[in-house]
Order: C-alpha cells, then structure tokens, then sequence
C-alpha cells in the first residue's frame, strides 16, 4: 500500500491503516506509545521510561504529598494562564483518536489557540497545552501552529525543551511543515522561546533512545538523587541489592559505574577487593569506593581516619527551611547545648514577606550566645546565610564570627567514617543508628509542602509538625555528633 501523504493523513480519519506496517505490527503487539512525558523523564533516569512502559504497576509506589501538592498547583497554574488567553479553542476527548480529529478540525478551520490538542505520529501521541497560530503556511493554509507548554517553574529547563521539541515534531508531520518556533509559558505567565536548532541533536538522540526502550531495551537502574522521589524506588533497590551494583555506593556515578565496568569490575564485592581502578578515578576517590563497599558487604561502619569535633561552650545544630528555585527561607532552628543543656531554638517567618524579620530576629539572639560554634549539615545551610546576608545585611564583624565558626558534619563523616549506607543524607545517616523523626516522612519536600499549606490556612498543627520536623533534624545531628563520640573518639 502506498505511504499516505501529509495533506491526506491531515484530512483523513485516522485508523490503523494510516500507520506503515511495522508500526501497524507494534501496535498490534500492543507497545506503549511515546509521550512528551517519556522525553521528561529520560533526562533523569532512563530505567524509569522503561518502567513506565513496562514495568507492573502494581508494584510502583504512591506519589508523596509533596509530589501532589506540586502537581495541584501545577494545574491551577495552567488553569490561570488560560483564563487568561483570548480566543481559546478547547479540546474535550475520551480517545486519543478523537481527540485527534478535533485537533485536525480545529487547525483546518484556523483557530487562534488550540489548548489540549492531539498529536498523534507512528505510535508516538503528544498533548502539547497549548497550539499557537503563527504566521507561515501549512497543509491547513496561509498559516502555521508552533506547540507552547505551560510550566509553574522559574527556568525553561533542558527536560522541557526536550518536550517541546517532541510536541514540535508530532507538529511537523500533522501540518506538513516544520515550525521553527516553540515556547514555554512559565511561573509569571511570560512566554520564553526554546531553540529548536540547537535541541535537534540532542531531541534526535532522545528520541532513538526512547524508541529503543519502548521496543524492550532496559537501562540497569542507578541509585541516584532522583531515585527518592520517584515511585519505582522498591523496585529497583531490591534488583540493585540483589546483584551488589556499584551504584549502592555513595557517589558513585553512571560514568564511574561504566568506567569500573570496562576494567572488569562489576559489583561491590569485585570492586572492595581489588587493587586495581580506573583511570579516570583518583586514587582517593577510589580508596573511598573501596572502603564504602567494605562497609557495605561487612553492614558496619569503617573508620578511615579519626574525626576532630569542634569543642566550644555553646555548640548550635542549626537547619534552615526554604526554597531553593525562589531563595526563600522560612525557619532557621537552633538547638543550642549549653552547659550539657538543650534548648530549640527557632526562627520562623510567618509568611514569606517576614524574612527579614526572621533572620534579624535570629542575628539579635546568636549575638548573645558565648563562645559558640555552629555544626550544620551539608553546604545548604552556608549558602542561605551568605543568601540573607546579601539581602538584609548583617554587621560585617558578627557575619565574620558566624561564618567562621561553622562545621559541615556531612563532610566530616563522609571523610573520615564509611557507615554502611547508600545515601549520606542526615536522614539516612541517623536513621542507620538508631534515631527516629517524629514525622513519618521527613524530608525537605514535605517541609515545603507543610509550609504551603500553614501559608494557606493557617493550621496551627501543619506549623507545629513543621517546627518537629526541623528540630528533629537538629536533634538528628546531635545524634550523630554523640555517637562518633562514644564509638569511635574514645
Ligand atoms: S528508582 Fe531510581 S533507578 Fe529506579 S527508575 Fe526511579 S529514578 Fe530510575
């Protein structure tokens, strides 16, 4: 049979016979098709696309609060934006083969914004938000679409211009002609322009890659960042533990894993018994991977070398609460142990406006305590006080005495103790030895997910679980800070 055109294609009704045999065959096997939401996640973890097609749902985890709450207003965004826009075309379906036709009947008769289309090409379906009049010309007449996404984030980052390019592609087969134009509506309802040209590439190799996974080709997952949030976290742990994978060990990237793999070392038993490395991986960082996989096979902690904790009269474990996309903050927690007694410490900003009165509130207290030394955990905290020293000020003598007196606990273990974990989150570190959150889910996310909601209703206990969970992560530190003490500084 003959290959349709374009213009026939446009104008026909769709059915299996529009697809050329081979995808007639996939589509008979029944293969998933491709969405704009295979080309977000690829950027992440190629694992997930595979198991988003294939994997038994079942078996996937639920989304977190947090997760929900971003995707609630993710949606009321998009709802605000196009309230906004004139002459709005709107397509109701059930079927993505019905929404198609309403598409097709809605650019042939030139609407000017086409919002929820479909976009349907050889097993591949795309609902852009948005199709765009432009000026130009297509199979539908004197003019063109070009595909516009609307996103609640700050930036265009490189997974949506992956999203519209696909969106732009679907748009070129369906209008016989390319658009050279492509956008991404975002948090303040401006449009900024993606460009196509120099996504191409990158599209073009996303798009193989995809296709590949959806006809059975697996990446072996990687225990990465991402994997917290992500819904095939039980899945994959259990095949990563199962095999030893080198991933299990904390920093260990994809490209040090396939380093490791060409030198024929496979799992973390290879690795923690070999002399040998990549050379592309110094020889501390090497040194580290194989203490960690010791630790690992032998669930107890190694001490690499001992650790000074700093020794002051008032020590503060201190934890800021914020946003990292806006660089807001809304609580910085003090536990402050003093003369061996403890007292929290927090300073909290009402809503976002009160800022500045939290951190001017925070410098009159620190001013008062003698001879202190702050412990925090990982560099976040380092950065938000030069963030809101920037915007407030501080007096430069009092940001001098602040700012030299800080110790990063994470980088002290991480140096000197492999404890047999997979991530050195203060979370997972405390957890191993023993301490418990009052929250069930502790985490970041779902501090910023509580603070939307007191934002939003004023609930005096979304507060008070917020204000547990900051000085539970505070209490957390402590707890490790004791237990180096008692089990490795005696
Ligand atoms: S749990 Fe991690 S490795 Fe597995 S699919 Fe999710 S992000 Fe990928």
């Amino acid at each position: 049979m003959p290959k349709k055109s374009f213009v026939s294609r446009a104008e026909d009704k769709w059915t299996i016979n529009d697809f050329p045999q081979m995808d007639r065959d996939k589509l008979a096997r029944r293969l998933p098709p491709i969405t704009a939401t295979h080309f977000y996640n690829l950027h992440s973890c190629p694992t997930r696309v595979y198991l988003d097609m294939h994997g038994d749902h079942y078996k996937r985890l639920p989304l977190s609060e947090f997760l929900r709450q971003k995707i609630a207003e993710g949606v009321e965004h998009e709802r605000s934006v196009l309230s906004g826009l004139p002459d709005l075309t709107h397509i109701d379906y059930e079927t993505d083969q019905e929404g198609l036709h309403k598409t097709l009947d809605a650019m042939r008769a030139g609407a000017s914004i086409i919002s929820q289309g479909v976009l349907v090409h050889e097993g591949m379906v795309g609902r852009p938000d948005l199709l765009i009049r432009d000026e130009g010309v297509s199979i539908f007449g004197p003019y063109q679409y070009y595909a516009c996404d609307i996103k609640s984030g700050r930036s265009v980052k490189f997974a949506y211009q992956l999203q519209v390019a696909f969106y732009s592609d679907l748009l070129g087969k369906t209008q016989g002609t390319v658009p050279t134009r492509a956008g991404v509506i975002l948090h303040d309802g401006k449009e900024r322009r993606v460009d196509l040209l120099r996504v191409r590439q990158r599209f073009e190799e996303a798009k193989q890659h995809i296709t590949s996974i959806r006809d059975g080709v697996k990446d072996h997952p990687h225990l990465c960042a991402a994997c917290k949030e992500c819904g095939w976290r039980a899945v994959c742990k259990e095949e990563l533990l199962g095999s030893g994978d080198l991933s299990l060990i904390n920093g260990l990237s994809r490209e040090y894993r396939a380093a490791y793999y060409n030198i024929g070392i496979k799992d973390i038993t290879e690795l923690s018994q070999s002399a040998v490395k990549p050379s592309r991986i110094s020889q501390r960082v090497a040194d580290n991977f194989r203490v960690q996989a010791r630790s690992l096979i032998e669930h107890s902690p190694v001490l690499i070398h001992k650790i000074e904790l700093p020794s002051s009269q008032s020590i503060i474990y201190f934890d800021i609460e914020g946003e990292t996309e806006q660089k807001i903050y809304y609580l910085l927690g003090c536990l402050l142990v003093q003369d061996g007694v403890t007292t929290y410490h927090p300073f909290f900003a009402e809503k976002p406006s009160d800022e500045r009165q939290m951190w001017n509130a925070f410098l009159t207290w620190i001013k008062t305590i003698p001879d202190f030394h702050i412990i925090h955990y990982h560099n976040y905290e380092k950065y938000a006080l030069a963030g809101l020293r920037r915007k407030y000020g501080c007096p430069d003598e009092l940001y001098k005495t602040i700012s030299s007196h800080m110790t990063d606990l994470f980088k002290l273990v991480k140096d000197s103790i492999a404890f047999p974990i997979h991530s050195y989150s203060i979370k997972d570190l405390a957890k191993s030895i023993g301490f418990c959150w009052r929250s069930d889910t502790p985490g970041g996310a779902q501090s910023l997910y509580w603070y939307a909601i007191w934002a939003k209703t004023g609930d005096a206990s979304i507060k008070e679980a917020l204000l547990h969970y900051n000085e539970d992560d505070c209490q957390a530190m402590k707890h490790v800070v004791e237990h180096i003490q008692n089990s490795f500084n005696t």
